[in-house]
């Protein structure tokens, strides 16, 4: 089976969240299984050419459309295939507030199937990702008529790629695809819709947010449009690279580690608060890794901070994102000493804050899938959740032992306000106090397994699902 599996993003090569990370896990998995996948993505400037031993193919190409002329230098590492458009994806960051993503990612798309032709004729699947693969359904599927079957997932709902209609000439696409039931929304080009259109079949997330995608309080005004496609969405769960993040092998923690409690994992901790200039390695430490936008209920943080900040708790925040919450972070927590706030992206810390961390917040107001919780769980840390997609899939509530025997488990709330998320952290309290049993929870979470092994087999079965065999 040839799999041509398309993406905005892989780790280690550019990341600016999951989708990197998925990006890089799955298809090493499926490769494990004995498919045969290439991965495609844009060649960024950001790459380190040198760093990550890309090669120059010895083929280019031009894409042309509307009298542009776009020259593609094509790179590889492996498996990876890098496209390079200078005057596209040349750029400060991989998405930004571009005017003309539309025609970065239209052309990416075009370059894409130029490309699969050049290196197969015969692909079974094409797995795209995301907006900025969607336009890939629709030529696939109208232009280049292959018989390959189309599958697209939805790592974000929120992000659909909206463009003035004009763009259709800018990107040769029929005005004949301008309709309510392919790309035309609100009189504007969507790329995600048209792509939920022109695809065999579309997963989100995890199960949970399949759900949330059909409700008009998720659904991103395209609810109705996702009821009316139902027939071919499904839910799968997102996994982690479990050799990728494992506090074993992790190059970046203090101390490596297995067991769980441990001394090592307090050496992690000791030395985590003296990097950040934190005292009381005896207090519970509540840490956040994340985007620092609205989707991940930073607000419900922002307004409990205060309080946080009187109890005998130590609090870390590591992130960056919307800027009036880069700035509101930045400067509530250089007035209290034990919050420490790092604005940036920063991979190293990330991996030291999961491994020192007691306590993971991710009270988002939704989360298609999140990969946090489970890296979380993985380093002996527990997850404080609201109870939203992937999040609801993968952490089950704390009560009674024994603890559900395929499940996380974590304190959850329902609630998206700051009283809510303040019983939340106070159970976090009662329950570290009881040393006992928050060392039999971070053991149980440890042995979970949020792998990809057997998640790849979700996606392995809908590549094969309707195929003569
Ligand atoms: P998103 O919605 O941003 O994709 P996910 O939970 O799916 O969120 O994935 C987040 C990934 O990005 C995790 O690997 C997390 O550790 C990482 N991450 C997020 N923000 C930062 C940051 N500021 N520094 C380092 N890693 C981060």
């Amino acid at each position: 089976m040839k799999v041509l599996f398309v993406t905005s993003e892989i780790y280690p090569f550019a990341k600016t969240g999951g989708l990197a990370d998925v990006s890089s896990a799955l298809p090493k998995y499926l490769l494990q299984k004995g498919v045969e996948v290439i991965s495609v993505m844009p060649l960024y400037s950001a790459i380190d050419r040198e760093k990550y031993g890309l090669k120059k193919c010895d083929f280019s190409f031009e894409v042309v459309l509307n009298h542009h002329i776009y020259p593609c230098e094509i790179y590889h590492q492996g498996n990876v295939y890098f496209i390079g458009i200078h005057s596209l994806f040349d750029r400060d960051s991989l998405y930004g507030e571009y005017e003309d993503n539309g025609v970065r990612f239209g052309v990416f798309a075009y370059a894409v199937m130029e490309l699969s032709q050049r290196l197969h004729h015969s692909w079974d699947v094409l797995h795209l990702n995301d907006w900025q693969s969607a336009l890939i359904a629709y030529l696939a599927k109208t232009r280049y008529k292959m018989e390959a079957k189309i599958i697209l997932t939805i790592h974000n709902l929120a992000f659909q790629g909206i463009f003035p209609k004009e763009l259709l000439d800018d990107l040769e696409i029929g005005w004949d695809a301008f309709t309510m039931h392919r790309f035309e929304f609100f009189d504007k080009i969507n790329f995600l819709k048209g792509a939920i259109a022109y695809s065999d079949h579309v997963v989100a997330a995890s199960p949970q947010y399949a759900k949330e995608i059909q409700t008009v309080q998720f659904g991103c005004r395209l609810d109705s449009f996702i009821r009316n496609n139902r027939h071919k969405l499904s839910g799968i769960l997102n996994g982690i690279d479990t050799s990728e993040f494992d506090p074993q092998n992790d190059p970046y923690v203090f101390q490596k580690y297995y067991d769980v409690p441990s001394e090592e994992k307090t050496f992690n901790k000791i030395h985590l608060l003296k990097e950040l200039g934190l005292d009381h390695p005896e207090r519970p430490l509540f840490v956040f890794i994340g985007r620092l936008a609205w989707q991940k209920g930073v607000s419900a943080i922002l307004e409990a901070l205060p309080a946080m900040a009187k109890m005998q708790i130590n609090v870390i925040i590591l992130g960056s994102g919307e800027r009036y919450y880069d700035e509101s972070f930045a400067s509530m927590s250089q007035g209290y000493s034990n919050i420490a706030t790092r604005i940036g992206y920063d991979e190293a810390l990330a991996r030291k804050i999961y491994a020192g961390g007691d306590f993971l917040l991710m009270p988002s107001v939704y989360e298609p899938c999140g990969l946090n919780q489970m890296i979380a769980m993985a380093y002996g840390c527990v997850p404080i959740v609201r109870s939203t997609g992937g999040l609801a899939d993968t952490v089950a509530p704390l009560c009674d032992e024994p603890f559900p025997l395929e499940s996380g488990v974590g304190i959850v709330f329902d609630e998206l306000d700051r009283y809510s998320f303040l019983v939340a952290i106070c159970q976090a309290l009662a329950l570290y106090a009881n040393s006992e049993r928050y060392g039999a929870l971070i053991q149980h979470n440890r042995r979970i397994d949020s792998g990809w092994s057997v998640r790849a087999d979700a996606y392995l079965s809908l590549y094969h699902e309707g195929e003569i065999r």
